[in-house]
């Protein structure tokens, strides 16, 4: 067991229907909270890395707790670099063992976000890397990335078809309503299905077949973690997230791959929150940090087990 690109996890999701959880991670006990919930389910799991993380931790100790992870687990995995858009960065994790890379060129031209996309996949399919682009604008704030309302645009479908043929990506962030941070709706939380089967049916029309479509800013917000967070000084008014049930409906469909990364900051903070308050004398941080991995696992377990459907897939083998 290895460490992998996408290409066969998502397929096998797409014709299984369901979907693979891509876990942001920043440091070892987040690595470890993923992979021990992934191994419990003999699941795969896609461990996603910003570049704000790799400026925060150093790319060499991310990949080395990475690989230390899959020796211990035995599970196939991607590495991912989450919303790539730093020339440098990108090239490094191309040159360190990234196994799946994305470039986010949903800021740019549509012309640009194009001719850039093209020129990162040549380089990551050299290496066998697989490749993630995104077309529309998600609103909200994650790391880097900074989006109002007003410039948060949903992917036009002709677009997305024309879009992955010129460029040749293995798979296609989308824009049907969610959006990055804790704060995803203020009515009805509801996504553009219409649209995601319009895009899928036309590439199926178009020959290319179980093109697996990834959705971002996919966190549920569960409202437990809020309060528990809210109860031990945390401030975190009107968080809503995107319902289980949508998340399951768009797993069975062309979604295979969903990202997950508020939800896991919400349960290590509130977590940690409650150890501060109940443990004041306490200063060790082994005690709050493996309480706060605990939390962690329980989330991403759960999330593997009720919502993604992906426990069991590492021994999924039916691709046709
Ligand atoms: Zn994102």
């Amino acid at each position: 067991m290895a460490l992998v690109n996408t290409k066969k996890m998502l397929e096998k999701a797409f014709i299984n229907k369901y979907a693979i959880g891509a876990f942001n991670v920043n440091n070892l006990e987040t690595v470890q909270a993923v992979m021990r919930a992934a191994k419990k389910n003999n699941s795969h799991v896609i461990l996603q890395i910003s570049q704000g993380t790799i400026k925060y931790a150093g790319i060499k100790y991310l990949i080395n707790i990475v690989n230390e992870s899959i020796k211990e687990t035995d599970l196939d995995i991607a590495l991912h670099l989450d919303h790539g858009f730093d020339f440098e960065i990108i090239k490094s994790t191309i040159e360190n063992g990234f196994s799946s890379i994305m470039f986010d060129g949903s800021s740019l031209s549509y012309q640009d976000n194009i001719r850039l996309t093209k020129k990162f996949c040549a380089m990551a399919h050299e290496k066998n890397i697989t490749i993630e682009a995104e077309l529309g604008k998600l609103a909200g704030i994650e790391d880097e990335i900074k989006v109002s309302n007003k410039d948060a645009s949903y992917t036009d479908p002709e677009q997305a078809l024309d879009f992955i043929k010129k460029t040749g990506i293995d798979s296609l962030a989308v824009s049907i309503g969610t959006s990055h941070g804790a704060y995803k709706f203020k009515g009805e939380a509801k996504l553009d299905f219409d649209r995601l089967n319009l895009i899928s049916n036309m590439l199926e029309d178009s020959g290319i077949k179980n093109f697996p479509i990834v959705l971002h800013g996919a966190s549920s917000i569960d409202k437990n973690y809020v309060n528990l967070c809210n109860k031990f000084g945390g401030k975190l008014s009107n968080a809503s997230g995107v319902p289980e049930e949508i998340l399951k409906k768009a797993s069975r469909l062309s979604i295979c791959k969903i990202n997950i990364d508020t939800d896991l900051r919400i349960a290590m903070t509130s977590s940690i929150r409650k150890s501060f308050f109940e443990n004041p004398e306490n200063i060790d941080p082994r005690n709050y940090l493996s309480e706060a991995r605990d939390s962690l696992e329980n989330v991403v377990n759960y999330k593997i087990k009720n919502i993604l459907g992906s426990k069991g897939s590492c021994s999924v083998n039916n691709v046709n």
